[in-house]
Formats: C-alpha cells, structure tokens, sequence
C-alpha cells in the first residue's frame, strides 16, 4: 500500500515560516498562490514583462514582481510556468539570483526527469502535484475540500525536504484529500502515460471516432454528441463514486450486456500493445525530446496538432448544444480556453 500522508501528518507552520515565490500564474500558479495566501503563507507573484496574468494575480491582492525579484527575496521557489519554458526560466532568471539553501518545488517532476533543470546540490528539491486542473484546485480549497496530491523529494540538502514538501501540500488543500509518496520519476512517467493514453489523448480519440461512426452513417450530430460526448462526464461520475462496478450497477441490463460484448472489441488488445509503446516512448525520453525539440523551433507540429484538433466537426456541435444548456453556462466561467490558452 502507498504512503499516503493527510492533514494531521504535516505541520502549517514550516511553510509559514518561508518567504514563497510562486513562478507563474496560470492554471496552477494561481491556485497555489491563492491557497498559500489563504493559509497565511506569505507570498509572492515572479512574471516577465508584459505578462498577461499580471492583472489577474494583483486583482486578487497578490504582490506581483519580476521573476528575479521574486527568486532573490525567496526562500521557497515555485515553478509553475508550462513545462517547456522552465528550463529557460531556470538558467536565466532562477538559478542566477537563487538564496543559498533555497527549495525548488515543482508541481510535475518533467524537467526534473529529463535533465533539462540541473539544480545545484545546496537546494531542496521537491513536487507538489495536485492530480487535477489548477481551477479545481483552487475551487475544492474554497469549499474546504481538497484535490489528491503526489509527493515527492528529489533532493534533500536540508535534511527537512519532507516537512517541507507536506507542510506546503496542506497549505494548498490537497492533504485534507490525501497526498501520496512518491518520486520524480514516477510521477512523471505516470502522468505522462495516463494523459496521453487514457485521459486526454484516449478519451478525445475514442469520443472522435464514437461521433464519426453515428455520423457516418447518417444519424444527427446532436444525437451524437449526446451519446458520445455529453454522457461521458455522467458515466464518469459513477466511476469515482464506485469504480467501474458501480457504473454497471446502475446501467441498464442492455447496457451492461453490451458493455461486456462490445469494450473488448473496441478496445483490443492491440490497444494495449499500443499503450505500451506510448510507455516506452515515455520510459525513454523519445516523447520529452519530441515535444521540447517542437517547442524550441516555435512549436509548428504543436500548432498544427491544436488547429486540427478545433476542425472537428464534434466542436461545432458541442458549440451550438451547449449555448442550449443554461446549466452549463453557468458553470463555464473559465472561459480562457475559448482564445486557446
Ligand atoms: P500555464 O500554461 O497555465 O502557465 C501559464 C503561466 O506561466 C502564466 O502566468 C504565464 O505568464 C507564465 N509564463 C509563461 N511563460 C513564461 C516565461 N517564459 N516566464 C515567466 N512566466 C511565464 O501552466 P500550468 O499551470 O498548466 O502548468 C504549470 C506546471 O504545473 C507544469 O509543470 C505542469 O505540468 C504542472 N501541472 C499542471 C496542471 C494543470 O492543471 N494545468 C496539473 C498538474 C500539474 P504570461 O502571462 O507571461 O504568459
Ligand atoms: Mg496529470
Ligand atoms: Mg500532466
């Protein structure tokens, strides 16, 4: 069984007892930034010049600096810019002003994994990875709950990396739902594959094809969509509560007959053969290489990807369903998505 830590296992007042710079104020950023505050951390916003966020974070009361200001008054330094940039970030801006002893925290072990940060050996090097979007993040600490974190120490230069790591995982709410032990690597790899496989690339790829086949064959778009798209988060739902069980327990007989008949023929075992190339592609490097090679040439596969991705015709559908659905508008407040962000 897993180490797993919860509220009583850390103690509020070693990170209250730092001076925070949180690098970054995007999805994450802006949620650790806010729980922290919240919980009588004191923090600070580092961003470039021109930034977008910067309005955002001083909104909110939060004193926002440029990026080396905010490394140099800081014992903790939190880097939550997108994984791509970080290195960069890193041998500019952080490493040049970082205090002597000063942690890094990381809230995906990426750079970490794949050597792209190196940081020096006086450091406390830990991740703080909330498994879920930073919005949900900040909204389950508002409503005193809390999304799962992984917790990891990569480096232990002060002997007390782990007091740390757990006093800032309950600063930012995710040990009121537990936090779990574990490494760099781990996280990494395992993120990496349950994003690409299952997640992200699985589930978008398998509501495409579900939509293309109705379609097709003649039935109506919205139709579609409502089976293969809206039904989804319902279903879901039911898997969180209890397993994959209890979303055939409450399925209809038909629907659970089919389920047993018809997954495994979808889903074969060549999928998982495919999964574990995508493992291994993960497992070696050849995804991270990939993906940072594109970036540093002004991300061109990137954009393409993103721009097809916007052509499917399931987008034009869910547009107009949605704008139906007074419910869903009123939940759809993060709306950053819509210019692509
Ligand atoms: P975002 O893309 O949301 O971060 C955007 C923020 O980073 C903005 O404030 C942006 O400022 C700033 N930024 C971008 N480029 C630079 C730069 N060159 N210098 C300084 N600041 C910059 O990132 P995420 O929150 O998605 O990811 C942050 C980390 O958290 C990553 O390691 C990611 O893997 C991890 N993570 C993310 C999750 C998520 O929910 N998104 C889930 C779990 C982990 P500007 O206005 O200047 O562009
Ligand atoms: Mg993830
Ligand atoms: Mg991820």
């Amino acid at each position: 069984m897993a180490e797993m830590f919860y509220d009583d296992d850390a103690d509020l007042s070693v990170i209250q007892g730092r001076k925070v710079a949180v690098i970054g104020y995007g999805s994450q950023g802006h949620a650790h930034a806010l729980n922290l505050r919240d919980s009588g951390v004191d923090v600070r916003i580092g961003l470039r010049d021109g930034s977008t966020s910067k309005e955002k974070a001083e909104n909110e009361g939060l004193r926002v600096v440029p990026v080396a200001d905010a490394v140099k008054e800081a014992d903790v330094v939190v880097i939550l810019a997108p994984d791509q940039v970080q290195r960069t970030l890193y041998t500019e801006e952080i490493e040049p002003n970082l205090q002597e002893g000063a942690a890094l925290v990381f809230g995906h072990g990426f750079n970490i994994r794949y050597d792209y940060i190196k940081p020096k050996s006086d450091s406390d090097v830990l991740m703080v990875a909330p498994k879920g979007p930073g919005h949900i993040v900040r909204r389950e600490y508002v409503d005193g709950r809390g999304v799962p974190v992984l917790l990891a120490v990569e480096q232990d230069a002060s002997g007390k990396a782990w007091d740390l790591a757990k006093s800032y995982a309950k600063a930012i709410g995710g040990l009121r739902a537990g936090g779990i032990k574990t490494t760099f690597t781990e996280e990494t790899e395992t993120d990496l594959f349950g994003e690409q496989s299952v997640l992200c690339g699985g589930a978008s790829q398998l509501i495409q094809y579900g939509f293309e086949t109705l379609t097709e064959a003649g039935y109506q778009p919205e139709v579609a969509y409502f089976e293969c798209l809206h039904e989804l988060k319902l279903i879901v739902d039911l898997m969180i509560e209890g397993g994959i069980a209890k979303q055939r327990w409450s399925i209809s007989d038909t629907a659970e007959y089919g389920d047993y008949v018809s997954g495994p023929r979808v889903i074969d075992p060549h999928v998982k053969e495919n999964m574990q190339a995508v493992l291994k592609d993960i497992q070696d490097g050849t995804f991270a290489k990939r993906f940072i090679d594109d970036q540093d040439a002004g991300a061109p596969e990137f954009k393409a990807f993103r721009e097809k991705g916007a052509q499917h015709p399931i987008e034009k559908t869910g547009k107009e369903l949605r704008g139906l659905m007074s419910w869903l508008k009123d939940n759809d407040t993060d709306t950053d998505y819509v210019e692509g962000s």
